[in-house]
């Protein structure tokens, strides 16, 4: 049974591919008018196709004025804002840190940190104003241990768990609760890209099911969290 998002928007970003496109499909199968929102105006149409009420607006979540104007259209739309998932990042370059490409760093800081902070940024007052709702921001396993090779990830997920536990004490009173998911390694195209089949299969045994996530697992978390029957659960 799915939670019920009736009357709700929801903004997710990176939401054409993997986690994003799961946590998108299942708010619209709750009742919310989701926008789904990412780089590439095509992939953001086929990924809407099939999910009901389905908007799409494309933004790259590093740049603060195209997140501003994601939050505007989605109350231009739809009337208001209540639930935002800040979902899109990218893995960055591997190196270790003291090789580290200094580009590799700006962008996945910028991707991975400062747009979830802009979706916070300007979401919160626009959930504020519609009287309320939920974030969930997502973290990573790697936002509470370190992994060789990935220091800009791992900072930039560790930062986004502390933004998160800040807000949350901001807004407790405010009627926004705000939570961060950190889902251990999934089976997504981010992972694709970036690995082989033998490092897919030592990343499954490190974890005590002996296997990868999905998709579909990380979003019936954050549809949880995001939930009313959440509501006692913040930070
Ligand atoms: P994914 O399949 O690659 O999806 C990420 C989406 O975000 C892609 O559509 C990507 O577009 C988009 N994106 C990249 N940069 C963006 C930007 N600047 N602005 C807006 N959209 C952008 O990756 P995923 O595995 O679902 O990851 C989603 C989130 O989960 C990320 O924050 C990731 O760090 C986190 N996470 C993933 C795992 C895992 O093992 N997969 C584990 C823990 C946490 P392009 O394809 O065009 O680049």
């Amino acid at each position: 049974m799915p939670h019920d998002f009736t009357g709700q928007t929801a903004i997710v970003t990176g939401a054409a591919s993997g986690i994003g496109l799961a946590i998108a499909r299942d708010l619209a199968k709750g009742g919310a008018r989701v926008v789904l929102s990412d780089l590439k105006d095509e992939a953001l149409a086929q990924a809407a196709e099939g999910i009901e009420g389905a908007l799409t607006c494309v933004c790259d979540v590093a740049d603060p004025k195209a997140v501003e104007a994601l939050v505007e259209f989605a109350i231009a739309e739809t009337g208001g804002l209540h639930l935002m998932v800040n979902n899109a990042g990218i893995g960055g370059p591997a190196a270790v840190t003291g090789e580290y490409p200094l580009e590799g760093w700006d962008k996945v800081i910028a991707v991975n940190l400062n747009g979830v902070f802009y979706g916070m940024r300007f979401g919160l007052p626009a959930i504020e104003k519609s009287g309320g709702g939920a974030i969930v921001n997502i973290a990573s396993i790697l936002g509470t241990v370190g992994f060789a090779t990935s220091p800009a990830y791992v900072a930039a997920k560790h930062a986004v768990v502390g933004l998160t536990k800040t807000a949350a004490l901001e807004y407790g009173t405010r009627g926004v609760r705000i939570n961060a998911v950190g889902p251990g390694f999934i089976r997504t195209p981010l992972l694709d890209a970036h690995l082989d089949a033998a490092a897919m299969e030592f990343l499954s045994g490190m974890h005590a099911v002996k296997r990868m996530g999905t998709a579909e697992e990380v979003s019936a978390l954050t549809c949880f969290l995001l939930s009313k029957e959440a509501s006692f659960i913040t930070g």
